[in-house]
């Protein structure tokens, strides 16, 4: 009964959330050794190579309707990280209804980037966000832009700024878990929307 408590809330915010598999967060996850790399192999990913490793870029392919739908089998990367949210309420310094309410901030700025990737004709939906913006803005670029699509991407640029914000506040584990960690959306895309 007492080891039930924390899984049920862990189940609950992860369920939630989703903001570590979707893009949001990171743009990838480190793979270790051959079971893992031919998990995503099968079903058809390309996977990046990065110093001699490979790397299983996000959007995660196995993040189905707010599920992973491997999760007996994730990798072991997935199975090591907690979020800062969920280490804040594990160790008492943060409420599940203040976490909750966190993660839905979360989704609704995510929810407002989305809507300005799509009135800019952004479809790049399997991209992860860092990635999806540097396009975007390479792609905008090379055209003359309408004062409307100006205002659209000032107000993208912002936008993500603001989520990139809450996402280090809140979620970004202060200190790294491991030795190589995977690249962060968070850092990445500041320097690219000022
Ligand atoms: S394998 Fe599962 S836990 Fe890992 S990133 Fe993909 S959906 Fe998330």
């Amino acid at each position: 009964m007492f080891m039930k408590q924390p899984a049920r809330m862990t189940e609950s915010l992860c369920l939630a959330c989703g903001l570590c598999c979707n893009g949001a967060l990171f743009a990838d996850v480190i793979l270790r050794g051959a079971s893992e790399r031919a998990l995503f192999e099968d079903i058809g990913c390309v996977l990046r190579t990065q110093g001699g490793g490979k790397r299983l870029p996000q959007p995660c392919p196995a993040w189905i309707q707010s599920r992973c739908q491997i999760y007996d089998r994730r990798p072991l990367y997935c199975r090591e990280f907690d979020c800062q949210l969920l280490l804040d309420c594990r160790n008492g310094q943060m409420t599940s209804k203040r976490a909750l309410s966190l993660i839905r901030r979360a989704a609704r700025q995510l929810g407002a980037v989305e809507r300005c990737f799509q009135q800019l004709n952004d479809r790049s939906t399997h991209l992860c966000l860092r990635l999806r913006f540097q396009r975007l803005r390479t792609r905008l670029a090379r055209r003359h832009l309408s004062p409307a699509e100006s205002l659209i991407f000032s107000r993208l640029g912002l936008r993500i700024h603001q989520l990139n914000l809450l996402l280090s506040k809140y979620f970004l584990p202060s200190s790294p878990p491991h030795e190589s960690p995977r690249k962060t959306n968070i850092l990445t895309a500041h320097p690219s929307v000022t």
